[in-house]
C-alpha cells in the first residue's frame, strides 16, 4: 500500500462478565483488518466503571483472546508506546484533558439535579419539544456558580455540542447525518470526578492515534458526540485527526431478537466448553456481516485475513445460527491432522468430564479409534459418548437405544451373529462386517437392521463410530462377552 497512513485499530472491551460472541466478532474484524493491512492492533481495557469491572473478568478476557489465537501489538502484557493500556491506570490523563476542555470553553460544569433534569425533560416532551439536555448551565456566570456551590450542590462536567449537524461517512453504512437537536450537551465526568466512557474512549483513541474505529452498531449513536469531542481535541492540540468509523451489523438470535450479552447462546465459554475449535468458531463468526465468497463458507483464518476488506462488510443484521456454526466447526475438525485432533480431545478424555475412571483409559485404543472419531464429531465434547465403550468394563446401556434396537427376534439374531463373529478374522473389519451381514441374511435382515442390536450390545448406543472398526479395536474377547451379557439380559 503506497498511499495511506499506517492502519491503527483497537479492540477495547470493558471487563464486565463473560466474553460474548458479539465481542469476539468485533475483536476478529479489528484483528483481521490490522493483519490484512499490516497495521497495528491496540488492545485496550476500558475498566473505568469500578462497580461493574472486575479483575476476574479482566483475566478471563485475556485468556479468551489467547485461546482464540489473537495477538496484539500494543496492550496488556505486551506494552507499547502509549502504555498503560488499562484505563483504570490512566485517570490522571483524563483529569488533565477534562481541565483543558473546561479551560478552552468546550465543556462546563452542570449543577442540575436529576429531579430538575427529569422535570424539564417531561415538560419538553409534553410540549412536543426535543427532550435532550436543554443547555441550562451552558453559560452560568461566576456568581451563579458560586451560589450553587454555596447551596452544596455537586456538578458534573458536560461537553458543549456545536449547534450544527454532524455528517460522516461510515465505512459500513455510508453517509450519515445527525441533526444538532438530536445530540445535546452530554456528561463526560461524573459528580464524584470519575470520567465517563464518553470522554475516555475518544480521548484514548486520539492519544493512541487510532485511524479506524470498528465496533458494533449499538455505538453508532455515540459517534456524532465523539466527532465533536475530537474536533475540540484537535483544536487543543491533543488529537491529530478524526478516525474513520465503521459500525458492524447487529447479531440477531432466536426469534429475530438482538442477541443479548445475557443470552446463553452468546457466551464464549459455552463454545469453549462444548469443544469448538477456535478456528471453527472464528470462521463462523466472520460470516456474521461479512462473506468470504458467494460459494465458500469454510476457510482457514489466514485465508480470511488475506481476503478481509471492510468494503465486503454488510450493514444488514446478521443471524446467529448454531447449526451452521456446528457444521462449520465439524469441517474444521476434519481439517486437522490426526495428531492435532487427538491432542485437542485430551481435555475431554481426562477426568472429570469422562464417563470412565482415569485408570480405565487405554491410550492404544484411543490412538486406534481417533481417526474414526475425527470424521464424526461436530464439537469435541461429543468424544466421550463416542469412545466410552472402549474404556469402561461394561457398556452403559442408553435406554432408548436398547428399546429401539432390541426387538422381537433380536436374541436369535444376536446368537447367530455371535457364532459368526467367533469364527471371523478379528484383524479385519471387513471380515467382521461379513459375519454380521451373513447373520442378517439368515434372519431376513439387511445390514443396517442386523448391526443395530450388535452395536447396542457392544457400545450401549444405536449411534456411534463405524461399528466394525470399533469391534476390532475393542477386541474379540470383550466384544463377545458383551454380546453374551446382552443375550442374558434379553432372555431374563
Ligand atoms: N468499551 C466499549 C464497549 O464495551 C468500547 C466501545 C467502542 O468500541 O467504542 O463497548
Ligand atoms: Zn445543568
Amino acid at each position: 500500500m503506497a498511499n495511506a497512513t499506517p492502519v491503527r485499530v483497537r479492540f477495547c472491551p470493558s471487563p464486565t462478565g463473560n466474553p460474548h460472541v458479539g465481542l469476539v466478532r468485533t475483536a476478529l474484524f479489528n484483528w483481521a483488518y490490522a493483519r490484512h493491512n499490516e497495521g497495528t492492533l491496540v488492545f485496550r481495557i476500558e475498566d473505568t466503571d469500578a462497580a461493574r469491572d472486575s479483575e476476574e473478568s479482566y483475566e478471563q478476557l485475556l485468556d479468551s483472546m489467547r485461546w482464540l489465537g489473537f495477538d496484539w501489538d500494543e496492550g496488556p502484557e505486551v506494552g507499547g508506546p502509549h502504555a498503560p493500556y488499562r484505563q483504570s491506570q490512566r485517570m490522571e490523563i483524563y483529569k488533565d484533558v477534562a481541565a483543558k476542555l473546561i479551560d478552552g470553553g468546550y465543556a462546563y460544569p452542570c449543577y442540575c439535579t436529576t429531579e430538575e433534569l427529569d422535570a424539564r425533560r417531561e415538560a419538553a416532551r409534553a410540549a412536543g419539544k426535543p427532550s435532550g439536555y436543554d443547555g441550562h448551565c451552558r453559560d452560568l456566570t461566576a456568581e451563579q456558580i458560586q451560589a450553587y456551590e454555596a447551596e452544596g450542590r455537586k456538578h458534573i462536567i458536560r461537553f458543549r455540542m456545536p449547534d450544527e449537524a454532524t455528517t460522516f461517512t461510515d465505512l459500513v453504512r455510508g453517509e450519515i447525518t445527525v441533526q444538532a437537536e438530536n445530540v445535546t450537551d452530554y456528561g463526560i465526568v461524573r459528580a464524584n470526578g470519575a470520567p465517563l466512557y464518553t470522554l475516555v474512549n475518544p480521548v484514548d483513541d486520539a492519544l493512541m492515534e487510532i485511524t479506524h474505529v470498528l465496533r458494533g452498531e449499538d455505538l453508532l449513536s455515540s459517534t456524532p458526540r465523539q466527532i465533536a469531542l475530537y474536533k475540540a481535541l484537535i483544536e487543543l492540540g491533543i488529537a491529530k485527526a478524526i478516525p474513520e468509523f465503521g459500525h458492524l451489523p447487529y447479531v440477531m438470535g432466536e426469534g429475530n431478537k438482538k442477541l443479548s450479552k445475557r443470552d446463553p447462546q452468546a457466551s464464549l465459554n459455552l463454545y469453549r466448553e462444548r469443544g469448538f475449535l477456535p478456528e471453527g468458531l472464528l470462521n463462523y463468526l466472520s460470516l456474521l456481516g461479512w462473506s468470504f465468497s458467494a460459494d465458500q463458507d469454510v476457510f482457514s483464518i489466514p485465508d480470511m485475513v488475506a481476503k478481509f476488506d471492510l468494503a465486503d462488510v454488510n450493514a444488514n443484521p446478521a443471524r446467529f445460527d448454531l447449526k451452521k456454526a456446528e457444521a462449520i466447526n465439524a469441517d474444521h475438525i476434519r481439517m486437522l491432522d490426526v495428531k492435532t485432533f487427538a491432542e485437542a480431545c485430551e481435555p475431554w478424555l481426562k477426568a472429570p468430564h469422562a464417563n470412565w475412571a482415569p485408570e480405565e483409559f487405554d491410550e492404544a485404543a484411543w490412538q486406534a479409534i481417533a481417526p474414526h472419531a475425527q470424521t464424526r464429531l461436530k464439537v469435541l465434547s461429543e468424544i466421550t459418548d463416542n469412545v466410552d465403550f472402549l474404556f469402561r468394563a461394561e457398556p452403559v446401556f442408553d435406554e432408548p437405544s436398547w428399546t429401539k434396537a432390541m426387538k422381537e427376534g433380536s436374541d436369535a439374531l444376536l446368537r447367530t451373529a455371535r457364532a459368526k463373529l467367533d469364527a471371523a478374522d478379528w484383524t479385519s473389519p471387513e471380515s467382521l462386517k461379513e459375519a454380521v451381514l451373513a447373520a442378517g441374511e439368515e434372519h431376513g435382515l439387511k445390514l443396517g437392521k442386523a448391526q443395530a442390536p450388535v452395536r447396542v450390545a457392544v457400545t450401549g448406543r444405536t449411534i456411534g463410530l463405524p461399528l466394525f472398526e470399533s469391534l476390532e479395536i475393542l477386541g474379540k474377547e470383550k466384544a463377545l462377552t458383551r454380546i453374551d451379557a446382552a443375550l442374558a439380559k434379553l432372555t431374563a
